[in-house]
């Protein structure tokens, strides 16, 4: 087994090694019994824990990379929209991203991508017969402003059922009719930008944030374990419109501290976007808090809100520094 995946180059692996293990020593309770039985061999000071399960990981010995598992670059955001982060992760989670993650970009470009080969303005459409439950694949096209559905012409030529479908629509006989357009799943969505998010928030605050209670309450949610309390995305902007701020800030309601907030720069071919994700704070009411602003923020209008960045300053002493911290820096 290699440990580390091909797109894994050395400068990529040593930058981890030195950026996150003098992270990570003080939380010894936590990953020694994940070492065992190679406890002795790990005082190389080298040791990187996936930050997705924290169970895999890797450390670097005079005779080369040790591990349990195979680890590989992942992408923060997912590659698919744009993502220009890269993390190492170890390939099990990695891979099981990549389902939720697919939908993402699916959602992105959802009618913004017609479906080329039915000529359809929606990615993928069908015309169902509610009596019998028959599903034709159909294209929507806009025509001087009316809709026309229309089919496949190979189907038409060779799928008997569709032709008798196609006889009774023209004869007035088809009724109860249904338009099927296959959305994204929301609930896959929310987990490939709140993972997104938990890895940037990995990216600034290393095992601080990993080890958290929040950390872990996260991990639980993206394993379907529990819900998250704030819907995410919980606001969708244009990126030029700037109405929020560029990566890790702080969102502020009446002039309180209230949660962090991490801005996602996303894209498809041809739009840019920014989802933002709230990440609980790291006080005792941090999770909790999070319910509350997903009550008041559909309740009330998002203008009551104001975000401020963190100061790049602040960020990489942690979790619990960036938010303490916050207002002497700005001050
Ligand atoms: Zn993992």
């Amino acid at each position: 087994m290699s440990i580390l995946g091909s797109n894994v180059s050395k400068a990529i692996w040593k930058n981890h090694l030195y950026t996150y293990s003098p992270t990570l020593f003080q939380y010894f309770e936590k990953y020694i019994p994940i070492l065992l039985p190679d406890v002795t061999i790990i005082l190389t000071h080298n040791l990187y824990v996936c930050p997705l399960c924290v169970k895999n990981y890797f450390f670097e010995t005079s005779e080369g990379i040790k591990g349990n598992s195979e680890f590989s670059l992942d992408h923060v955001p997912p590659e698919s929209v744009g993502g220009k982060f890269k993390i190492i992760t170890c390939k099990k989670c990695n891979n099981k991203s990549g389902e939720y993650e697919a939908e993402l970009s699916k959602l992105l470009n959802f009618g913004s991508v017609p479906d080329k080969k039915y000529n359809s303005i929606f990615p993928k459409m069908s015309v169902v017969k509610k009596d019998t439950g028959e599903e034709f694949i159909a294209g929507v096209q806009l025509n001087h402003g009316s809709v026309n559905i229309s089919f496949n012409k190979k189907a038409k030529a060779h799928n008997l059922i569709l032709k008798k479908f196609l006889d009774d629509l023209h004869s007035g006989n088809a009724k109860n009719l249904i338009l099927n357009v296959s959305t994204p799943d929301l609930n896959k969505i929310h987990k490939a930008l709140l993972k997104s998010a938990y890895l940037i928030c990995f990216i600034w605050w290393g095992y601080e944030f990993v080890y958290s209670k929040n950390g872990e309450m996260i991990r639980k949610v993206l394993n379907e374990e529990i819900k998250y309390p704030a819907v995410v995305p919980t606001l969708w902007h244009e990126t030029n419109k700037n109405v929020l701020p560029k990566g890790v800030g702080i969102l502020k309601k009446e002039n309180v501290k209230q949660s962090f907030i991490v801005s996602l720069e996303i894209k498809n071919s041809t739009e840019n976007f920014t989802a933002s994700v709230l990440i609980p704070n790291p006080t005792e009411q941090g999770w909790d808090k999070l319910y509350e602003l997903d009550k008041y923020a559909k309740e009330k209008t998002l203008s009551e809100f104001e975000c401020f960045t963190i100061p790049k300053s602040v960020m990489p002493n942690g979790y619990t520094f960036a938010w303490n911290n916050f207002e002497t820096e700005t001050n």
